[in-house]
């Protein structure tokens, strides 16, 4: 069997809106990756946010999809499904003693650094580096705030994970080799307070649940992958390998974003325009997917 006899693919929208032609394009990515090596092309709806996640969305996601002409593998997964598999990874973590409980707010979290005075502070990937108030907290006072009914997220003890994982890297498609630095993200949420798992925990147990062999995304997702080996390590879940992708942008090389409302599938696909044309604009003119 060649290598790429087996490679498995995913597309992971989140359906707190619609598509617009920069999901296309990602699709397209993972689709066609899939289908040029005789592969398996899945997708995941990744629904953890109730305040935002909506099921019209998730609806108008399949829809799309099929009008662009992409078949996948069914069931899809749903992420809002799979809240045992997210606690599972949680207390394999919580064995290594790599977990603990923060109370935080977001302003008590922007007080503390402010406090601290640095300038500029450091800031990870995922936005302020956690100043580590909570994993200071005694045992005891945890347990009492938890016992009271304090809402609290879970955090990795960034450090701890890091040495407990080793060295490690990632390969990336374009990118080659890439040495792993997940201690720059510090203590990272696994679990919100709202939502016991968080974006990264998830994508990890479900792209090792799913067997994804390559994870194609976009590069503003590239630093997320630093964690997400981190964590495949210590959860002893297979390494894929991964293509971050650039990202489509428009004319005057904005991003494409929710609040570009004409730029939908939908939209598009309501002015008139095709399947073709819109993977003819997103890039893919001489590859149109053939059905099934
Ligand atoms: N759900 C993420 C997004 O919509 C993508 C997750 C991933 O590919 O790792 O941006």
């Amino acid at each position: 069997m060649s290598v790429t006899a087996d490679i498995v693919t995913r597309f992971a929208p989140s359906p707190s809106g619609r598509l617009h032609l920069g999901h296309a394009y990602s699709a397209l990515v993972a689709w066609r990756a899939a289908r040029k090596n005789g592969g398996r092309f899945l997708l995941r709806i990744e629904d953890i946010d109730p305040g935002r996640c909506r099921p019209e969305f998730d609806a108008g996601i399949l829809e799309d999809l099929a009008w662009l002409g992409l078949t996948w593998e069914e069931p899809v997964m749903r992420q809002s499904q799979r809240m045992n598999a997210y606690a599972a990874a949680l207390s394999t973590l919580e064995k290594q003693n790599l977990l603990y409980p923060c109370f935080c707010t977001r302003k008590d979290i922007q007080r503390e650094i402010d406090a601290a005075g640095h300038a500029p502070h450091p800031a990870g990937p995922d936005g302020p580096v956690y100043p580590g108030t909570c994993r200071r907290l005694g045992e005891d006072e945890r347990a009492a705030r938890i016992a009271a009914g304090e809402a609290h997220a879970i955090r990795l003890r960034m450090d701890d994970a890091v040495a407990a994982a080793g060295p490690l890297a990632f390969h990336d498609r374009t990118a080659g080799t890439v040495p792993v630095d997940a201690a720059v993200f510090g203590d990272v949420v696994l679990a919100r307070k709202d939502v016991p798992t968080s974006y990264h925990l998830a994508v990890v147990v479900d792209d090792a649940a799913q067997g994804v062999t390559l994870v194609t995304r976009g590069e503003d997702l590239l630093p997320a992958t630093h964690v997400h080996r981190v964590l495949q390590t210590l959860l002893d879940v297979p390494e894929p390998d991964y293509a971050h992708h650039a990202l489509l942008t428009d004319g005057d090389g904005r991003r494409f974003a929710k609040r570009d409302r004409s730029l939908t599938l939908q939209a598009m696909r309501e002015t008139g325009k095709s399947a073709a044309d819109v993977r003819a604009e997103a890039g893919f003119p001489d590859d149109p997917p053939a059905a099934g």
